[in-house]
């Protein structure tokens, strides 16, 4: 049986005495979770975060991490520097980062070899746009970003590493897949991670959806066999709204 991971991405969000504050609002709100729960925060509010954090299941998580240990990289943050700031989880990938900052599949790719190395957890999105969805093209390209991304890693690493299957025409939206779209597709992933590093791995790696989910549409993808989780963009900004999602809403 796999735990469910739900983790906020609050994106841009947040100044470090907010993110203290967010923070403080939800740790009675999910002191009984069920779900692995994470936030992914700006790194500026990592300090602020992990300090908050202290006395619950809450980890902390950043929006990104580079490939290099060191060196004139002006602006970047390495793994290392994550781990030491107690930081246990990183999204990587995320469908912002390949629109604006030229993220492509291989620094991807080199992110997550990177992360892993240094004991982070890489939350690796994936997803196709709406004109891809429309051509034919899901399955074919969550397939190849999911393999590209995790090239490098053995078996029992890719076991425990995440991945968001994020519909980019459903990000920020308010559109969500369908719980048997997302199913399906999450479920092509996981065949895929099967494929390569075999069906242990694939039955351990945890797959989240993320795409506007909300309390509203919870309960049904997380009814879904595939679904492992969530991540969640707006619906992480209010901790009763991030709660409701992390209990399911039932
Ligand atoms: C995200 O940022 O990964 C996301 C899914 O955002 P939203 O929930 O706002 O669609």
């Amino acid at each position: 049986m796999r735990t469910p991971i739900i983790a906020g991405n609050w994106k841009m969000n947040n100044t470090p005495k907010q993110a203290a504050q967010l923070i403080a609002e939800l740790k009675p709100l999910v002191a009984d979770a069920d779900a692995t729960v994470v936030v992914c925060v700006p790194a500026i509010d990592i300090p602020a975060a992990v300090q908050a954090v202290k006395g619950s299941k809450i980890k902390v998580g950043a929006q990104n991490v580079h490939f290099k240990e060191s060196g004139a990289y002006t602006g970047e943050i390495s793994a290392a520097m994550l781990k030491e700031a107690k930081v246990d989880y990183v999204i990587i990938g995320h469908s912002e980062r390949r629109q604006y900052f030229g993220e492509t599949d291989e620094t991807v790719n080199q992110r997550v070899l990177a992360a892993v190395k240094a004991g982070l957890t890489p939350i690796i999105c994936v997803g196709e746009r709406k004109e891809q969805r429309e051509a034919g093209y899901t399955d074919a390209l969550v397939t190849y970003q999911t393999l590209i991304a995790l090239q490098g890693l053995d078996a029992k690493e890719v076991a425990k590493v995440v991945v968001a299957y994020e519909p980019v025409w459903a990000i920020g939206t308010g559109l969500t897949a369908t719980d048997e779209q997302a199913n399906e597709t999450i479920g092509v992933i996981r065949k895929a991670i099967a494929g390569k590093y075999g069906r242990a791995a694939a039955n351990r790696v945890r797959i989240q959806y993320g795409g506007s989910m909300n309390p509203k549409n919870v309960k049904g993808l997380m009814a879904q066999p595939e679904i492992d989780g969530g991540l969640i963009g707006g619906a992480s900004l209010k901790a009763e709204d991030f709660a409701k999602v992390v209990g399911f809403n039932k």
